[in-house]
């Protein structure tokens, strides 16, 4: 079996379509695990939604997924992110607003806990740091966690017994065997990539235990566009340009 693993989407119909299409080229895929983060900052939410409801997946909750739906507020956004969840409500139809509160905030799936934010706190932490690692492996219930959230590629590795917890790098087009000791991974953003490279960044799980990253370069000016003819914040188009 093999698995795309998509996070931070975040309405950007561009970029995942890219995505997608990068994955057929390598051969497709069985199944589409989706980390949260669907919907936000980007011009097209419900197409986002409408594509990723057509492919064989499952998916979990990000934290703008429940703001954009109401399930919690917007004082914890900065003002552009608040700004563009409001738009995004307005944008969702009556399917993508029961979908997105039908998600839940964690699931299992293979040896993988799913989640956004963290183990810990599944919507809300950014898990960025060896030490929020270490902390988080022992909130695991499963050998490994795929999560997204702080836009960032990421690999953390725990050793079998406990002892030590270390950075990976997770460079592109390198195949990392998920073997002896317990992973904490997070693919980086389809939508919005912050690790200062713009092409968008997603990963491919295999059942040799091989998870790869891969950047897809895409149209980004006609993103910019779009967020700009729909008065969305300048901002969210100045930063897809320099993956900030
Ligand atoms: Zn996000």
């Amino acid at each position: 079996m093999r698995y795309a693993i998509l996070a931070d989407i975040h309405g950007n119909l561009d970029a995942l379509n890219a995505v997608l299409k990068d994955i057929e080229c390598r051969g497709g895929v069985d199944q589409y695990w989706c980390l949260g983060d669907i919907v936000g900052y980007g011009p097209e939410p419900h197409l986002c939604m409408e594509v990723l409801r057509q492919l064989p997946h499952l998916a979990i909750k990000g934290n703008h997924d429940m703001a954009a739906v109401g399930e919690v507020g917007l004082s914890a956004f900065n003002p552009d992110a608040a700004q563009a969840l409001l738009w995004t409500r307005e944008k969702l139809s009556d399917e993508d607003i029961s979908y997105l509160i039908g998600l839940p905030q964690k699931l299992q799936k293979e040896s993988f806990t799913i989640v956004h934010g963290s183990p810990r706190e599944p919507i809300w932490e950014y898990l960025v740091s060896i030490s929020s690692a270490r902390e988080n492996f022992s909130y695991l219930e499963t050998p490994s966690c795929l999560l997204g959230h702080s836009h960032l590629p990421l690999l953390f590795k725990q050793k079998e017994d406990g002892s030590g917890c270390s950075f990976i790098p997770f460079k592109e087009g390198i195949g990392q065997i998920l073997g002896k000791g317990r992973f904490i991974i997070n693919p980086g953003s389809v939508g919005q990539p912050r690790d200062g490279d713009p092409r968008a960044s997603y990963a491919i799980y295999d059942s040799q235990a091989v998870i790869k990253l891969y950047r897809v370069p895409y149209d980004i000016n006609a993103v910019q566009l779009k967020i700009v003819r729909k008065n969305l914040p300048v901002r969210l188009s100045v930063r897809l340009e320099h993956g900030v």
